[in-house]
């Protein structure tokens, strides 16, 4: 079965084309500054080539005929007609309570991710034309709809609720849906994988540290609780969102800054986090170059995102009542040792030990504790395409 993987963003499209059947990736690329007038960027790579150019992608339909071009004409063809393409996944960040597992596209679901795009206003609204889009370029090709909600849609009211009046909820639909759901369950399956026991007997922390950022206690191979919240703001502190902050100082800084609640959601998602404290930047490897340069700022943001990490994986041990193993994944939880040691620093009262030799310099899957630590510390890669691929035909089949 081969699927096109959709991840559609307010001004971009990253796509790959992925063949089920080997999970061979046969294209893959993206296209950028769509919709903000002059030149959009266009880049594809294929057949161990990569070609990039300047294009015009005025809006998602122009960018997805792009893709469509792409893919079946030129050097870099991988298919005859877009008609050889069996499904397209498209990553959907919110699907509120609606929606625990994905969704073959019809009118319902459009109607629905269009309803929570108020919840995730730059992502679901993009979604939406990424899907039109595909709609109108490949005609008869069935869409899924993978969203980030989905996998946490098994924590229980005691973990989603917020202490706030209960018709809020009811009313307004504002609860926890925590984020980067398929990422924590693709990683939770390979860890299960190399541990070689089945998923439904073991207690899993897995740690995604990306620019976005979130960790979640995983019981039997389902959430029990996520530190994201009812936007992806809530928990860790990132790049540029604070992460959990008291709503007290929100309301304080808005009245006294004069902001509106647009410029503080901008403020909140886009000036805060590591960017916000260092006054420098929001990626992770320009915070620790300036830290080693001395740079306090910068070493306060690194030490407050490893604080808070470590906060979150001491509450899910305490949740879960220990765990059988800790997962880092992503940009940061993948290739950054440092920070991994960092976090796991002084475990050693929970019996979690990290092996200097096998952690430094790992980038890799790899198993990264002592072999006397209580809980296995693995760094896995995670796949977030191949896993909304593999959804997604899990999807289409269950439609059948
Ligand atoms: P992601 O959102 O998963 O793409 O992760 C992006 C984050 O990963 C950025 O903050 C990067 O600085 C960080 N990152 C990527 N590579 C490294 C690395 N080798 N060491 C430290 N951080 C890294």
């Amino acid at each position: 079965m081969i699927v096109l993987v959709m991840n559609s963003g307010s001004s971009s499209l990253k796509f790959q084309l992925i063949n089920m059947d080997n999970g061979e990736v046969m294209s893959k690329g993206l296209v950028e500054r769509i919709g903000l007038g002059g030149v959009a960027g266009f880049e594809v790579k294929a057949k161990g080539e990569k070609i990039k150019k300047d294009v015009t992608a005025d809006n998602h339909k122009q960018a997805v005929a792009l893709v469509v071009d792409a893919l079946t004409k030129g050097d870099l063809a991988v298919v005859d007609d877009f008609s050889m393409i069996d499904a397209i996944g498209h990553r959907v960040v919110q699907g509120g309570d609606s929606f625990p597992k994905a969704a073959v596209v019809d009118q319902r679901v459009k109607d629905l991710v269009k309803g929570y795009g108020v919840m995730a206003p730059l992502h679901n609204y993009a979604a939406l034309a990424g899907i039109e889009a595909c709609e109108e370029n490949m005609p008869g090709i069935p869409s899924v709809c993978v969203f980030d909600t989905s996998y946490h849609m098994t924590m229980d009211p005691a973990h989603y609720m917020y202490a706030i009046p209960y018709e809020d909820y009811e009313n307004l639909k504002v609860r926890r849906y925590g984020a980067h759901g398929t990422s924590h369950k693709y990683v939770a399956r390979e860890a299960a994988k190399a541990l070689g026991r089945p998923i439904e007997e073991l207690k899993i922390i897995t740690c995604h540290l990306g620019n976005g950022a979130s960790i979640s206690a995983i019981n039997g191979g389902k959430i029990v609780d996520t530190s994201m919240g009812f936007t992806p703001l809530e928990g860790l502190v990132m790049g540029t969102r604070t992460g959990d902050i008291d709503p007290a100082a929100v309301l304080y800084i808005m009245k006294h800054k004069g902001l509106s609640p647009d410029e503080m959601d901008t403020y909140v998602n886009k000036q805060s986090g590591l960017l916000g404290v260092s006054g420098l930047s929001n990626d992770f490897r320009d915070i620790e170059g300036a830290m080693d340069e001395g740079n306090e700022r910068a070493q306060l943001a690194y030490d407050m995102f490893v604080l808070r990490a470590k906060k979150y994986i001491g509450a899910y041990y305490a949740e879960l009542n220990g765990c059988d193993a800790i997962v880092f994944t992503a940009g940061i939880g993948e290739n950054d040792d440092r920070v991994r040691a960092s976090i796991c620093a002084d475990f050693d009262a929970l019996g979690i030990k990290l092996d200097p030799a096998k952690n430094d310099g790992c980038r890799e899957f790899r198993d990264v504790s002592t072999d006397d630590s209580k809980a296995r510390v693995l760094v896995i890669p995670t796949n977030e395409e191949y896993a909304i691929a593999s959804e997604t035909v899990e999807a289409i089949a269950e439609a059948k």
